[in-house]
């Protein structure tokens, strides 16, 4: 059934679990989540993020997204994940999404607190639930830092600038920095805790905290940082980078015969499928 991410939310928050929250950018990677969800009894997002519109447009897969959660036997809510610019998260309001992330991290605190707040006044009414970012999360590099030479941790997010965000925007849910990146690990991160927990310390319910860049940290640092407060998870690189080494074998296998890509995509299927349930499992590990 489709339900707003704040039920997820608020469920997981009482049972002390986080939600697992994944891209979709085709019919492969959907059926898989779908599947995942339901073997396991589990809710989760089914996510379309801006940066995929080049892989497909939002318009192509929102009806997809929507018909496979209304009908799905488990709690599902459809998200969109960084939504970036006015125009794309009004359309995905349109679309019937029944949760979007507006991020802003990228502008100066106060530009980001003005666009999420007015798009928080904008759709509460419509019972969407709004998430935000606060604090820069980089692309995978090795030791995190960056060009100008900050490092990871110069972009972790303030404790502090954290609550006052969370207060004037009345945001549903903040996605914090304090370890993860986006994509693929070289080397595995090491979570700041201590950060996680002066940031739980400080927001203090208003907002459910979330953790992108989920793929590749370790189970105990998952576990950890579900003990203290993360209540929704974004995974997708591990799923999405999963196939491409069995489907490798399969066609040198083949030897220069023929491979038909139907058994291709529903063997995608089952490995991603795989690969979500492992996560959910692990997002639930410290469950009450
Ligand atoms: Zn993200």
């Amino acid at each position: 059934m489709l339900v707003p991410l704040k039920e997820l939310l608020e469920d997981a928050d009482k049972h002390r679990y986080a939600v697992g929250s994944f891209n979709t950018p085709n019919l492969e990677t959907l059926r898989a989540v779908v599947a995942a969800a339901e073997e396991t009894g589990r809710p989760v997002t089914l996510n379309h993020a801006q940066p995929h519109e080049a892989v497909i447009p939002v318009e192509e897969i929102a009806p997809l997204m929507l018909k496979y959660a209304r009908e799905s036997k488990v709690p599902m809510s459809v998200h969109i994940d960084h939504g970036q610019t006015e125009l794309f998260v009004n359309k995905a309001v349109r679309l019937g999404f029944t949760s979007i992330m507006y991020d802003c991290s990228g502008l100066p605190f106060e530009e980001n607190v003005r666009r999420v707040k007015a798009f928080v006044d904008m759709v509460h009414p419509l019972g969407i639930t709004v998430e935000a970012e606060l604090g820069q999360m980089l692309l995978n590099t090795a030791d995190g830092g960056s060009e100008d030479g900050n490092t990871k941790a110069d972009f972790y997010t303030d404790p502090q600038q954290a609550a006052t965000f969370c207060e004037l925007t009345g945001v549903d849910a903040l996605a914090i920095t304090f370890g993860t990146v986006h994509g693929v690990y070289d080397t595995p991160p090491t979570l700041d805790i201590e950060r996680l927990k002066e940031i739980r310390e400080k927001v203090d319910g208003r907002a459910a905290l979330v953790m992108h860049g989920g793929s590749g940290t370790p189970a105990d640092q998952v576990k950890e940082a579900v003990l203290n407060g993360i209540r929704k998870i974004n995974y997708f690189s591990a799923m999405d980078v999963a196939p491409a080494p069995e489907l490798l074998k399969t066609i040198q296998k083949a030897e220069g015969k023929p491979v038909h890509y139907a058994d291709l995509s529903f063997m995608v299927t089952q490995i991603i499928r795989e690969k979500c349930i492992e996560a959910i499992k692990m997002f639930e590990s410290v469950r009450l």
